[in-house]
This record gives structure tokens, C-alpha cells and sequence, in this order.
């Protein structure tokens, strides 16, 4: 990694290779942006059939350009392209937009093409965007750089937007910008061929004017550098990310729960894993950004509101409590002093309605109370313009408590933009982030609630447990491994979880009824008896599973009818029969690239129907396994319901980790299912379990 993108992202010169005379052309709408954009360095048009365009000198090569030059664009088709490397590389040039689309995404041809330029640039140490790209853009009034062929010009900002679709990227460009926000510097990547999307994170992150990154990734190519780099940009200013893409394609065909569950695994485990804020619609991350660029992080998720319009804020409230913030009253000290200086139908309580005639002393007071109350973190506002107010002194007040608070201020703004457009200003000058509808302004809100759960969330502490017998694990793979066998024997998993110190039901494996007799009886009544071949992939479906089993007798027949219906190669798995308690679910997959994903569950029938899973990337940490168990579902029947006791998180956080350890221990293992666990009283307890290599 090497994210020094100065020459990219600030380029004092940039040359256009392939420039056109035709209006309708990338080689001459990149000028066009440049000289629109007021680019503040030279511009230097390639091509070797005209003079000028759009009444710049242009050079029949960019050999021949005059000055020094940082940046180029090459617009020109794939075969042309390695030549071109080639000459910016003895120019000095020492980064490179490729724009022209066609190389490795075309198949063998072009990727030999890619190879070709890729070496080149290597070479002459020449950075590469793109191919297949749209550029940069940096509006930081030093450089002004609109080094690509879209159409939205942003204003200056805060927020810094790195996209591998270009069609994504210009949404969201267009979307600030309708919006009024500014942008500072937008990147799409197009095929990545070198930059990556990595790299560009890392720059913004050091960049000291970006206070929020915007990000859309359908695919990374080496995630877990991603999200070490990512983690450290998280932890000084917000990442938001549209969950799109997926790290495998499709699900593949499943021999065990876990590669069903999470048989293709979405980009979201990698953000969260990262710490970056996760949003479905491109819309609501739009917004959050808006919030996250402008406001300080809160310190909780305690709201203070004013309103001065009841119906909004109700719809506020709601939507606040859906997203789990809370709403805490009024201290009786700021209800005795807003009594004094409020309108006599105000509403002193928290939401605070200080109703449509309030002025700009009643907002100024009412900001003044809300802001110094200790237990609101966020102040939320429902702003309606009455045009028998002084709204625009109104919104100087809003600004000036903003700027004198340290807590973040949201506001829900509902005007006519037009007609009120000094009001409109201030607030947007001010660095208030508005919106038109109330449950908009609180998902904002919410979003900057989210971010300060993450800065502050410990990370926990990955366990290396020294207990375990890694020798044995060992051997057990290795020898299934020289028999090419890739589903491992009862005998095999239940062999490695003990050495892993994973608890299981005592078990014996019997080749014989005999054999299954005599093992009942050392294992002691009631007892369980399983088909064990590797054929059998869900043994209780083809009756493969008899449990609470009394007596010898009993097993015999059991026995004998298990071999009679499922052949005589089976081998007989027992165990003891344990009381019911609630099953749980633990897996573990390999997922190439990220290692493994670690997954909880409850188990059962819930697990079939429900899917009531939850995931995270390995290696686990303990507050991580904790998060899994929590995030399910079905959490409060963990936790215990209607007077039955909840199950052993402790001990189900140490399995998690334990098997997170196996897993990152043998990365040969493909897929671990350990389904059910049965936890009974404090214990938990393995009674069926896969391992897939
Ligand atoms: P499979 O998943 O291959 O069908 P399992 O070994 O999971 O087979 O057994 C099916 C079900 O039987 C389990 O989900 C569990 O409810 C029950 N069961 C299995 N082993 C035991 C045991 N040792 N004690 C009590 N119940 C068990
Ligand atoms: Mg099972």
C-alpha cells in the first residue's frame, strides 16, 4: 500500500491524451471540466492532427508538452494505451487516468494489455487509476481539479467520495449537491488495476479538510488490508458505506448450516469489521454524511427536542425510539427556568414545544436550557418558518448555540426554500444540517449516535488460548488430507474439538452392535445412537439418529435397524443422552481472502426457518462474540424469557473464540458446523458437529 497520492489528487499540470476537437467526445468534455472547473494549473491537449482546442495549444505528443506535468488522462482505444504509459513515464509524469474502457474485462487480449501498461508504469514508478474510470476531482480552491468526464460540479466541503461505479459515485455527487453540501474530493477507480479503493481511504484519511468519507465498493481485492487500513481511518472521522457486492459469488452448493447461511457473504461483515457505518440506501447515507460532516460526535444517545410545530415532532419521536435513542425529561431546574422564558402555551417537557409565535429570545433560551442539560447528548429540532416570525434572527440563534455547544444539532427544516432563502442561508452557513422530513432529520441523528457507539466501542482482546493441542488437531487433518478424504469421521470431529477444549457430550465410536452395546454401557444410560458415514449429511432424515435410548436391549434394536436401512458400512456414533435445553448454533467457513466468518445462532428448527444467524470475521474478539450473540434475533429468548433462565454467555462467548481460534489456527478447514449445542443450566455442550476441509 502506498497511499502518497499528491500527484493524483493535486496535480500542479495535467495532460489530455487523446484531446478532441469533438464536442461530444471524453477527450474534449475533460477539457471542458478542467477550464469550467477554473483547474489552477496548465492544461495540455494531446493530439497529433490539430493545433488548439477549446483554445489551448495542443501537442502532437506529450513529449513535446512544454512544462512539468503530474497528471494525465488517456482516452485513446486499449492497443494504443502501453505506448502512451510508456512516453508519460520518460515525460515524468507520475500519475495516470486511464479513462478508455477494454482491457481485462474483455478477456485475454486485453488483459495482456493491462499487463503490458501495468509493467510499464512499474517501471517509471507512474501510479494508474482506472482503466475503465471516470478520474478525480479536488475542490480545494489551491488546486481545482476536474480531472474527469461527468457533469456535476461540486462546491467546496468536507465530504470525500471514493466509488468503483462511476454511475454510483455521480449519484452521490448530484445528490450533496442538490442538497447544498459541498464535496472535497471524489475518486472512481473504475477496474483498479493498480490505485486501489485501499489506498484512496487512507489519503482521505490524512487529509485533514475530509471529515467524512463516502465509500462504494462492490469488491475488494485484498480485504483484510483493507480493513486494517480502514480501522485506523474509522477511528478518527466516519467512513459510510452502501452495503453492495458480495466477496464470492452466488451461494455455493452446501454440504453443512453454515455454508447455506452465509453461502455468499456481503461486503457488510468487512465495513463492520472495519468500523465503517453501513447503509442499504444510497439516500439515507447521503444524509448521514451531511450530519456526520458538520456535527461533533455525541457522547450518547440521549435527545433533547424543540419543536415549534407539534405533529413533526411526534413522527420524530417515533422514529427516534425505533432506532433505539432515548428521550429523557426535562430537569426539574431547566423546566423552573424555561417556565420563566417561554410563551405562556409553550409546552415545558422534553419534546419542548415552544409553539409557532416563539421568537428568536424564546429559541435563544430554549437552545441555551436544552444545550447545558447534562443528560441530552443531541438536540433534535422541528424548525416550521411562520411568517409572522423573525426566522431568520431564529436561525441565527440556532447557529450561535451550535457553534457555542458541544453537541450535535439536527434539525429538522420545513420551508419554502425559496421564499425564505435568508433563513435557508444562515442555517446552511451555519453548518446546520436540514431536512425536509422529521424521520430523515432523526435517522441522521441516529447515524451520528451509531458512529460514537463505534469510536468508543473497546475492541476486545483476540484470546490465544494455550490450553489446546494443536499437535493432535494437526494429525487428524493431515491424515484425512493423504486419503483425500474432505468430510471428516465422527470420531475425527469430535477428536478436534476436545483438543480444542470445545465441551461435547461423552462419545464412543462402535463398529459393530456389540461394540454399540458395550459403549452404551461405558458411557451410561439413556444414551444416543448415530449413523456415522460420510454419505449421510443429515442423519435424523433418513432415521439416522435414535435418541433417549434405556437400555442394552433397546440398543440392540436400534442398532440392528440402522444397519438393516443404511447399509452395513455404517459405523455407530454414541453419546449420552443429555436433557433438552435451548440448541444453539456455532459455525465457522473460509472465506477466500478474509479467513474465516464465525457464525451464532439458535439452532433447531430456528436455524432452518428463521435464519436467525448472526456473523463476524475471525479471529473474534470477546467483545465481538458477545455482539454476535446479542444481535440475533431471538436474543431476548437467550437471555431468558417468562421466568426461564437465560443460557451461559460466558461460556458461549469462549466456545465462539475457541472455535475462531481452531479456525485461524487451520485455515484447511472449510466449513465447522456445530449443530445443536445444547445449553442446559450453565452448561453448553456440542451434540452434533461437521468439519468440511
Ligand atoms: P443431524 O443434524 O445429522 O440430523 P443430530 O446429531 O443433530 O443429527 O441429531 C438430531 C437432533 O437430535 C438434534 O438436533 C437434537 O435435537 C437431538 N439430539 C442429538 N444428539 C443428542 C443428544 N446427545 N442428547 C439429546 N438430544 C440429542
Ligand atoms: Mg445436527
Amino acid at each position: 500500500m502506498n497511499d502518497n497520492l499528491d500527484a493524483l489528487f493535486k496535480p500542479r499540470a495535467v495532460a489530455l491524451i487523446g484531446a478532441s476537437v469533438k464536442e461530444l467526445s471524453i477527450g474534449n468534455v475533460i477539457i471542458k471540466n478542467l477550464l469550467h472547473y477554473k483547474f489552477r494549473g496548465p492544461v495540455y491537449p494531446v493530439n497529433p492532427k490539430v493545433d488548439e482546442i477549446r483554445g489551448l495549444k495542443a501537442y502532437p505528443s506529450v513529449m513535446d508538452v512544454p512544462g512539468e506535468v503530474d497528471l494525465a488522462h488517456i482516452v485513446i482505444p486499449p492497443p494504443f494505451v502501453p505506448e502512451e504509459v510508456e512516453n508519460c513515464g520518460k515525460k515524468g509524469i507520475k500519475a495516470i487516468i486511464i479513462n478508455t474502457a477494454g482491457f481485462k474485462e474483455m478477456g485475454a487480449e486485453g488483459k495482456a494489455l493491462e499487463d503490458d501498461f501495468l509493467a510499464r508504469a512499474r517501471k517509471y514508478g507512474i501510479r494508474i487509476v482506472g482503466p475503465n474510470c471516470q478520474g478525480i476531482i479536488n475542490s480545494d480552491p489551491a488546486i481545482n481539479a476536474y480531472c474527469n468526464f461527468t457533469f456535476t460540479y461540486p462546491e467546496p466541503g468536507f465530504i470525500s467520495v471514493v466509488a468503483q461505479s462511476g454511475g454510483v459515485g455521480a449519484v452521490i455527487m448530484q445528490a450533496f449537491y442538490d442538497m447544498g453540501i459541498g464535496q472535497r474530493m471524489y475518486a472512481s477507480n473504475g477496474n483498479g488495476s493498480d490505485v486501489s479503493i485501499t489506498e484512496i481511504i487512507s489519503y482521505y484519511g490524512k487529509d485533514n479538510k475530509t471529515r467524512a468519507i463516502v465509500l462504494y465498493a462492490e469488491s475488494l481485492d485484498d480485504p483484510l488490508e483493507f480493513i486494517a487500513v480502514a480501522k485506523k481511518v474509522t477511528a478518527r472521522k466516519p467512513v459510510l458505506a452502501i452495503t453492495a457486492g458480495r466477496t464470492e459469488k452466488g451461494a455455493e452448493a452446501s454440504r453443512s448450516h453454515i455454508g447455506g447461511l452465509a453461502g455468499s457473504i456481503s461486503m457488510d461483515l468487512i465495513y463492520k469489521k472495519a468500523g465503517i457505518l453501513t447503509f442499504s440506501s444510497q439516500e439515507d447515507l447521503c444524509q448521514a454524511a451531511v450530519a456526520l460532516s458538520s456535527q461533533p460526535v455525541p457522547k450518547g444517545n440521549k435527545v433533547g427536542i424543540i419543536t415549534n410545530t407539534g405533529g413533526p415532532s411526534v413522527i420524530a419521536i417515533d422514529e427516534l425510539v425505533r432506532c433505539g435513542l432515548e428521550i429523557p425529561p426535562l430537569s426539574e431546574k431547566a423546566a423552573q427556568t424555561l417556565k420563566g422564558s417561554m410563551l405562556e402555551s409553550a409546552s415545558i417537557r422534553n419534546p419542548l414545544d415552544v409553539v409557532a409565535t416563539a421568537g428568536p429570545g424564546h429559541f435563544k433560551s430554549a437552545l441555551e436550557v436544552m444545550m447545558k442539560e447534562p443528560q441530552f447528548d443531541n438536540l433534535y429540532l422541528n424548525f416550521v418558518t411562520p411568517p409572522f416570525v423573525d426566522c431568520e434572527n431564529v436561525a441565527r440563534e440556532i447557529v450561535a448555540a451550535a457553534k457555542a455547544g458541544n453537541k450535535p444539532v439536527i434539525c429538522n427544516y420545513m420551508t419554502d426554500k425559496q421564499k425564505w432563502g435568508g433563513t435557508s442561508k444562515i442555517l446552511k452557513d451555519g453548518e446546520i444540517p436540514c431536512f425536509d422530513f422529521a424521520e430523515t432529520a432523526a435517522r441522521a441523528l441516529y447515524a451520528l449516535v451509531c458512529y460514537n457507539r463505534i469510536r468508543s466501542a473497546t475492541e476486545g482482546s483476540i484470546k490465544i488460548f494455550t490450553d489446546v493441542n494443536k499437535d493432535a488437531v494437526r494429525s487428524i487433518l493431515e491424515n484425512a488430507m493423504s486419503q483425500k478424504r474432505e468430510i471428516l469421521t465422527a470420531a475425527e470431529v469430535y477428536g478436534i474439538l476436545e483438543a480444542y477444549r470445545v465441551p461435547v457430550a461423552p462419545w464412543r465410536v462402535a463398529h459393530d452392535v456389540k461394540e454399540v452395546v458395550a459403549m452404551a454401557g461405558e458411557i451410561g444410560f439413556p444414551v444416543v445412537i448415530k449413523a456415522d458415514s460420510e454419505k449421510i449429511i443429515h442423519k435424523s432424515d433418513v432415521g439416522g439418529v435414535a435418541v433417549n435410548i434405556q437400555d442394552a436391549k433397546e440398543v440392540t434394536g436400534v442398532a440392528e435397524t440402522m444397519k438393516r436401512n443404511l447399509g452395513d458400512g455404517i459405523k455407530f456414533f454414541v453419546q449420552k443422552f443429555l436433557p433438552k435445553g435451548r440448541e444453539l448454533i456455532i459455525g465457522a467457513k473460509a472465506v477466500k481472502g478474509v479467513g474465516h466468518i464465525i457464525m451464532f445462532g439458535l439452532g433447531g428448527i430456528f436455524v432452518e426457518v428463521l435464519k436467525d444467524v448472526s456473523f463476524s470475521i475471525s479471529p473474534v474478539s470477546d467483545t465481538e462474540a458477545m455482539e454476535l450473540i446479542n444481535s440475533v434475533k431471538a436474543a431476548p429468548l437467550i437471555d431468558g424469557f417468562r421466568g426461564e433462565k437465560g443460557i451461559n454467555k460466558e461460556k458461549a462467548v469462549e466456545i465462539i473464540r475457541r472455535i475462531s481460534m481452531l479456525g485461524t489456527d487451520f485455515p484447511v478447514i472449510r466449513e465447522l458446523d456445530l449443530n445443536p449445542l445444547f445449553a442446559t443450566g450453565d452448561e453448553i455442550c456440542v451434540v452434533d458437529a461437521r468439519i468440511i476441509l
